[in-house]
């Protein structure tokens, strides 16, 4: 089998023109091509009234070695990687070891969770949220009464951060393994749609997420895992050369404490577990402070975007809602972009901690709401902006997070201003043509109040440049939402090679808030590679490359 990626079609093409294409680009007679197979589709939009598909297809011919050797040296006709996800170890049978366990139910442990199961090592997985139904009225708690519970939210629960999200399923991180595959054929099987194996730029959406995060709990529990909801993870036991022993459990729903006894722990608790961070700190586990990204949610009429990206094509059934991706360098050294880009969505609120404010995005599988969102936000870094030890980056996160809070008007209303305000440095009293989506509501107000100085420089520096590449970026009714703190973890909890913390064996930090991935599919990824890093320890083996 043969890949063959860059081959172009217009976008309204017939189905009947891929085969003569394959053959033209491969130099094949028809009677030579046997069948073909999609394994990407994208689109290069760069000239927006003649926007092309651009496909990627696995293709059978009849004589390959001779098509091989034709295309010897060009990049895109090379032969099929095999994909397959073997799982590189197996619990001995009726494994009876002390179970690992995984703390948090987010991509990155469900995913270590799922790949123990599968090696046969019955893992106990824990977490402080609730399963997913409940959690879910717990998070329109906040949306719709400005209830927050601080355990059960945006943040917190079954499913992770990612759960009510755009659902956007791809990410940078170099994959020889193919692990990313994996993921996505886990997804499907648990009731994604099948158009994730082949998008380009695939999503899922709300609604979808939520049955999957179920069909997966339910998998791992037929393989002999076990879950354990409300339950809080409140400090750590080492032995004197600092080996895991165990963990301290708080029952949120019955307000006991209990102990588990374990040697491997995966550290899967995403980057707003704040206290755990703090406990683990205060336990000696080595840390270090992070960079990461401040800024708001910027929202345009989602038509502004399709007519900028797409002209003519807007609308096309094949491109779906556009998105869009943006940088500027700034005079002050500053770097705006623009950050996990939901198109057809809404703004939502994501604080996990009381009397404090903070924005996200997200949709649903159709983005077929009025608005698109992006987080707009300025790269920072402990040395600059938060100096004073590992900690130093989340009382940063803190101190905006509480101004916002106080600017939208100490009642989880989000501080807002209209571009055209921000760019004049004047507060917003209205909200213009661009209807917020955040809930519970939006206070118009000026920024400055809850983003450091330099930030609204560089906003005003880098918003025209946006408008030039995406017309009506900078338009002054579009509307910034605040605050982003949370684009990801402030702290990296180090590890080594052999994925355990620096100083702390049986310790396993991954996934987002140990500082290795950064979106659900590499937080599932190093899920993957945790579980397998837990499997080699367990069985004295060297960690699979
Ligand atoms: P998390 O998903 O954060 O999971 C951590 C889990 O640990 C939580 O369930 C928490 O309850 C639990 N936990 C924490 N502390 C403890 C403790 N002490 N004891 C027990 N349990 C604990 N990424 C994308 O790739 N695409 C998107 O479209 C996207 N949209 C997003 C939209 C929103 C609104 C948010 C908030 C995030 C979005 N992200 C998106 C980011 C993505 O969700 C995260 O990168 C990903 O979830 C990180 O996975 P994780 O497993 O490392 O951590």
């Amino acid at each position: 089998m043969l890949r063959l990626s860059g081959l172009n079609l217009p976008l309204d093409h017939p189905a009947d023109a891929i085969a003569p294409a394959i053959c033209r680009r491969l130099g094949i007679e028809p009677h030579d091509l046997i069948g073909y197979t999609l394994y990407r589709r994208g689109n290069d939009a760069r000239r927006r009234n003649a926007i092309q598909l651009v496909y990627t297809f696995d293709v059978e011919v009849r004589d390959e070695a001779a098509v091989r050797d034709r295309f010897a040296g060009d990049k895109d006709v090379r032969p099929t990687p095999d994909m397959t996800y073997r799982p590189p170890f197996a619990a001995p049978p009726a494994f009876a070891g002390k179970r690992p366990v995984v703390i948090g139910a987010g991509p990155c442990g469900l995913f270590a969770g799922l790949i123990l199961a599968q090696m046969g090592f019955r893992p106990i997985i824990l977490d402080r949220g609730k399963v997913v139904r409940q959690r879910t009225k717990d998070t329109w708690g906040l949306w719709r009464r400005a209830e927050l519970n601080p355990d059960s939210n945006v943040q917190f629960g079954e499913g992770g951060a990612g759960t009510f999200s755009d659902g956007k399923l791809y990410c940078r991180v170099k994959d020889p393994r193919f692990l990313g595959r994996k993921v996505l054929e886990e997804f499907v099987k648990a009731g994604a749609p099948d158009d994730i194996l082949w998008e380009a730029h695939p999503h899922i959406g709300t609604f979808r997420l939520v049955t999957m995060v179920e069909s997966l709990r339910a998998t791992i529990e037929e393989l002999g895992g076990e879950y354990r909801w409300q339950t809080r993870v409140d400090d750590v036991e080492l032995d004197s050369d600092r080996n895991v022993r165990g963990l301290h459990l708080h029952d949120l729903a019955t307000g006991t404490d209990s102990f588990l006894e374990t040697d491997h722990v995966v550290l899967a608790v995403g980057h707003s577990a704040r206290p755990t961070f703090e406990m683990l700190h205060a336990r000696g586990v080595y840390m270090e402070a992070k960079p990461f990204s401040i800024g708001v949610r910027i929202e345009h009429p989602q038509g502004w975007i399709d007519q900028a990206r797409f002209g003519n094509c807007a609308k096309h059934p094949d491109l779906g809602a556009a998105a869009y991706s943006l940088a500027h360098h700034c005079s002050n050294g500053r770097t705006v972009y623009s950050f996990c880009m939901c198109p057809g969505g809404r703004v939502v609120a994501a604080t996990s901690e009381e009397g404090r404010v903070v924005t996200n995005g997200m949709s649903q599988y159709s983005r077929a709401e009025f608005n698109a969102n992006s987080g707009l936000v300025v790269a920072i870094d402990p040395a600059r902006d938060y100096p004073g030890g590992p900690l130093a980056g989340i009382a940063f996160q803190r101190q905006w997070e509480d101004a916002a809070f106080v600017a939208g008007g100490s009642n989880y209303h989000a501080p807002g201003q209209r571009v055209g305000d921000l760019l004049a440095g004047r507060a917003s009293t209205a909200i213009g043509e661009v209807i917020p989506s955040y809930k519970p509501g939006v206070t118009p107000t000026d920024l400055s109040r809850c983003l450091p100085g330099f930030v609204i420089e560089a906003f005003r520096e880098a918003l025209p440049v946006f408008g030039r590449k995406i017309a009506r970026y900078d338009h002054p009714d579009a509307m910034m939402t605040g605050v982003e703190t949370r684009t990801s973890s402030p702290v990296r909890i180090t590890r080594g090679k052999d994925f355990q913390s620096l100083d702390t064996p049986g310790l396993f930090p991954a996934g987002e808030g140990a500082g290795y991935a950064g979106g659900i599919l590499s937080a599932a990824i190093d899920g993957i590679e945790a579980a397998e890093a837990v499997a080699a320890r367990i069985l004295s083996a060297p960690v699979p490359r």
